[in-house]
């Protein structure tokens, strides 16, 4: 009969394979194994819980479709634990006529340990052996997902170590191998395995935390933070390094890992910037700063190709004659909405950005071409712009200043560019190159809101400034202020450089300044800054005015 003459074929088959076949009966027994899978069973009882692991099991006996399950996982064989591809399938017992397992496997090691292998290499640091962030992006998602589908929560942690870089240049990138790893084992050392610890960049580690850790979170850093600045001996040296910390919380900060590590990276940066060496946990106005901030560099982008911004003019006056000897030209952005927007709100977003570059540029034309137009009025006066720090980090600077004051014809002789004080402590050469080649270029340079940034004063007669502005809050009690505002009028005569007092707000301020012989001023006592049209008029009516 065809049916049996196919039976002794398929039972020859099952013979001759190296495909391991196995009947096992519901409990788990065995009620049949060909000649591969009897080599290898560890015993000829050997039972399905006993071959496979609980995981697994779940795996295989999961089909209520009644079709194949198929899955690559470890097996118990009489050798080793092997990596095997196995198919299970629900039967019944042609003998008992009882429900059984038919369970096939193939013996997959070699090709699963490369693959693991390549695996292992792709989702880990090399250096470290911790999980890299290949890893972080495609598993700690599913880790987060269990710990919420469980109803419990956790935390993400980012540490970044301070001044990392300053050990690699100085030690050399050997040194901070070794740091490297030291820190991640006492990273690991301290959180112990329950819970991750992933390597995602040069010195920045990220930990996720489970529900082990609820309520923990904060002295698990604290844990942290102690543990890793130990001193560690490294080439022969002690070295200290401090770690700053952000924390995010899940679910209360958010669900979704990209957004967690945004935050908690948030976070740390808040830590830097209160001092290093400390856990800051991520707060909504952090990103809601964020938020507000981009919002606005958008609207400066779009501020400036819509040419929104203005500059305005406020007089600098001769003290003993109460004429206008110059004029300080401070931008304005006239929102189509909102108005008048003051300097102060928006100049440090377009520093950031890196905008500032173009707006000093606009401000600048408009101030040369403001001078141009008094000048040939028979008022020659000297116009200030404000410089950036940002801009110094230009490389075309001098070049783009230069080329401006050949298109609108104006002398750099004219123009006095006003640097705050804090820019000139612990610059490096090319700022002070490029100080150098702006003043050989015919610019002066003044010194902006003087007496605030702790400069040492004897050492001003090094760099080529021709004038300081003494700041508003000196003038503000200048009662107080008075032997510092003496002694920088002094100073300033010695080096030859001229002096202006800002915020001039009183007559007795005006009175005080005659007398300790202040030459300039600047203040809401003689103008406030006014748009080009109005000190143009100013400048007809009263190029001297009676103080
Ligand atoms: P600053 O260079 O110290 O400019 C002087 C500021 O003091 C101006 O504020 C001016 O309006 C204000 N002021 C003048 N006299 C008085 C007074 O008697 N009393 C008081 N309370 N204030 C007075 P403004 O125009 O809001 O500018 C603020 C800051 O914005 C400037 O401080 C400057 O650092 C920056 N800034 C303005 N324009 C520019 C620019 O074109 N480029 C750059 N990089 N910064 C600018
Ligand atoms: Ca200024
Ligand atoms: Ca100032």
């Amino acid at each position: 009969q065809p049916i049996n003459a196919q039976g002794l074929r398929s039972a020859e088959a099952l013979l001759h394979t190296s495909v391991m076949i196995t009947l096992y009966a519901a409990t788990g027994e065995p009620l049949y194994r060909n000649p591969a899978a009897r080599t290898s069973a560890v015993s000829a009882e050997q039972t399905l819980d006993q071959r496979f692991n609980y995981q697994t099991l779940e795996r295989l006996t999961d089909n209520s479709d009644n079709g194949e399950v198929k899955t690559v996982a470890l097996a118990q064989t009489a050798n080793s634990l092997c990596w095997h591809d196995i198919t299970a399938r629900r039967c019944f017992d042609a003998v008992s006529g009882e429900p059984a397992w038919l369970i096939s496997e193939v013996d997959v090691s070699q090709l699963k340990s490369t693959e693991e292998r390549a695996q292992f290499l792709a989702d880990h640091d090399t250096l470290t052996q911790l999980p890299n962030r290949n890893f972080v992006s495609a598993e700690y998602q599913n880790r987060i997902d269990q710990i919420l589908t469980a109803g419990n929560s956790g935390a993400l942690m980012f540490i970044d170590l301070d001044h990392f870089k300053d050990i690699n240049d100085t030690l050399g990138h050997a040194a901070g191998d070794k740091l490297l790893i030291q820190v991640a084992s006492r990273l690991t050392g301290i959180v112990g395995d329950s819970i991750s610890v992933a390597r995602i960049g040069g010195d920045e580690f990220l930990l996720l935390l489970g529900p082990d850790y609820e309520g923990k979170f904060e002295s698990t850093a604290t844990q942290i933070l102690e543990g890793v600045s130990q001193p560690m001996e490294i080439h022969g040296r002690d070295i200290v390094i401090t770690p700053s910390i952000g924390i995010s919380l899940f679910p209360q900060n958010g669900k979704v890992i990209d957004d967690l590590m945004k935050y908690s990276d948030l976070a740390m940066y808040h830590a830097k910037d209160s001092g290093r060496n400390g856990t800051v946990l991520f707060s909504r106005e952090m990103s809601d700063a964020v938020e507000t901030r981009i919002t606005l560099e958008e609207e400066l982008g779009k501020a400036l190709e819509q040419e929104q911004f203005t500059t305005y003019f406020q007089p600098r006056v001769d003290t003993s004659s109460n004429t206008i000897v110059g004029a300080e030209a401070l931008v304005r952005w006239i929102h189509p909405e909102k108005g008048l927007i003051p300097p102060d709100t928006f100049i440090p977003a377009c520093e950031a950005s890196g905008i500032i570059g173009d707006l000093g540029k606009i401000v600048l034309t408009q101030a040369a071409a403001a001078q141009k137009v008094w000048a040939s009025q028979g008022h020659d006066l000297r116009v200030s712009v404000n410089l950036s720090p940002v801009q110094f980090g230009e490389e075309t600077l001098v070049d783009d200043l230069l080329e401006i004051m050949l298109k609108t014809d104006c002398s750099p002789h004219c123009v006095e560019l006003e640097i705050t004080e804090s820019f000139l402590l612990g610059n490096d050469k090319g700022t002070i190159a490029k100080l150098h080649e702006l003043v050989d270029s015919g610019f002066r340079i003044a010194i902006d809101d003087f007496g605030t940034g702790y400069s040492n004063l004897a050492y001003l007669h090094r760099y080529p400034i021709s004038c300081l502005k003494i700041d508003r809050s000196f003038i503000d009690v200048l009662d107080t202020a008075r032997p510092i505002v003496e002694l920088v009028i002094q100073m300033a005569q010695l080096f030859k450089m001229d002096v202006v007092a800002e915020g001039v707000e009183t007559q007795e301020q005006l009175d005080v300044l005659r007398k300790l012989g202040c030459p300039e001023y600047q203040g809401y006592f003689f103008e406030r800054p006014l748009e080009f049209d109005a000190f143009t008029d100013l400048l007809g009516k009263s190029g001297t005015m009676a103080a």
